[in-house]
């Protein structure tokens, strides 16, 4: 068993965690106050390869493996979360458009997505629809050499400035199995957004896409006819590793901030750090946040491994962001009333790790997926 990273891993993670302390975290309430993001910081995001981790190398990408994208993802959130944010569905989209999209649909949209003039959102969830997603209504009508979108995609990241959506559609009426996959660029006709107040997240501007008659040539579907929910169980599978990885990454920044702030708090004559009750706290979650972060990070390196990752990827994205939030909430007390202040990044933390404690699954649904696999299929509660 070999748990440690290249020495290029190594020096990546070193870098990027410099840069994350230094660039990024005096930035990051920005977005949380209402700032929008502009085309030239995504272009600088995309030069740090945020966007083109996955991308392959012909269009101008990195072509990392996917441990790789785990250490940038958990780096690069202990400054700004938001950030992993681009990398989840970054990675996303180039799974799915290099593995399964037209030549030429490849061709135009992976290089602009490197470089960041191209973000790409990922449509699956509906206004009554998201655990149980194999009940999407959205629909795709085949007319002539064109397809034809029409549906309401929910609680969508990036909404509000994606330049185009990869929207799961129903092409037949048969279930998971009459799902199929678009590219879809989000500036022609029919196309309009809303953005919803959330707690959290605020910089990725998440909200509604509604499609109106939206037409898109049919060479614009991703994959084959109806195997749009397969692929996107894909992306699932890796992405859950990733999101607990940035929600590791901002606890355990937090955790390490709340060390050296109890060692210089003094309180009944002695640093808080002295006191039991306090370096137990984070002794406990220091030891559950790694626990999260192994199988993190045991579950990509899976995936760089071809091997099944399903169940892993499950127990991630359960434990990761759920550790996390418990983690940042005990770092807020521990930090008393300058805690409690938007002067702290931890209360901003707190809220934007929550809102992926239910994005890409929620918790339930975690752990139906690590009880189907470990029971079988057939003790699954949705199988009559
Ligand atoms: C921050 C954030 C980002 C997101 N980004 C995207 C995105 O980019 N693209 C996208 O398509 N979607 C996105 N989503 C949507 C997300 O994937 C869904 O919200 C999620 O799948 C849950 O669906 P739902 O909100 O409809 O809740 P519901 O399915 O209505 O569930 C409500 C509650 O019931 C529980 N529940 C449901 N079924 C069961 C069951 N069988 N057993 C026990 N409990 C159950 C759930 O756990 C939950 O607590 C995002 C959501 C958030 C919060």
């Amino acid at each position: 068993m070999d748990f440690a990273f290249t020495e290029d891993q190594l020096l990546l993670q070193q870098t990027l965690r410099q840069y994350a302390k230094e660039k990024l975290l005096p930035n990051y309430a920005r977005w949380d106050r209402g700032e929008k993001v502009s085309r030239t910081e995504l272009h600088e995001a995309a030069k740090l390869g945020v966007f083109g981790l996955r991308v392959p190398e012909k269009f101008g990408g990195q072509e990392a493996d996917y441990v790789t994208c785990g250490i940038m993802t958990e780096e690069l959130s202990r400054g700004d979360f938001n950030y992993s944010l681009y990398i989840q569905l970054g990675v996303i989209a180039c799974e799915l458009l290099s593995g399964f999209a037209h030549p030429e649909v490849q061709a135009e949209w992976l290089p602009r997505h490197a470089t960041g003039d191209a973000v790409i959102a990922f449509g699956l969830t509906e206004p009554s629809a998201g655990s149980d997603a194999a009940n999407i209504t959205t629909r795709a009508v085949k007319t002539g050499d064109d397809y034809v979108i029409s549906g309401e995609k929910a609680s969508i990241t990036f909404a509000g400035y994606a330049d185009a959506c990869i929207v799961f559609a129903r092409t037949s009426d048969q279930g998971a199995r009459g799902i199929s996959a678009f590219l879809v660029p989000l500036d022609g006709p029919g196309v309009t957004r809303q953005v919803y107040k959330t707690p959290g997240e605020r910089l990725t501007q998440r909200g509604s896409l509604f499609f109106d008659n939206v037409r898109v040539p049919a060479r614009n579907r991703v994959g084959g006819e109806s195997g749009g929910f397969a692929q996107a169980m894909i992306a699932f599978d890796f992405n859950r590793a990733l999101i607990a990885l940035a929600c590791v990454g901002a606890a355990q920044q937090s955790l390490e901030d709340t060390i050296d702030y109890t060692k210089g708090r003094h309180v009944f004559g002695k640093p808080l750090a002295k006191f039991e009750g306090v370096s137990f706290q984070v002794a406990e979650y220091l030891t559950m946040v790694e626990a999260a972060r192994l199988i993190a990070y045991k579950c990509l390196w899976l995936k760089d491994q071809g091997q099944k990752h399903t169940k892993e990827a499950a127990m991630a994205k359960w434990l990761g962001p759920k550790t996390s939030a418990e983690a940042i909430h005990a770092c807020l007390i521990l930090h008393g009333h300058y805690g409690y202040n938007m002067d702290s990044p931890l209360e901003q933390r707190w809220r934007d790790v929550v809102g992926l404690e239910i994005g890409d699954g929620t918790p339930e649904i975690m752990k139906g997926v690590i009880a189907r696999e470990a029971f079988g299929r057939e003790y699954t509660s949705y199988r009559d």
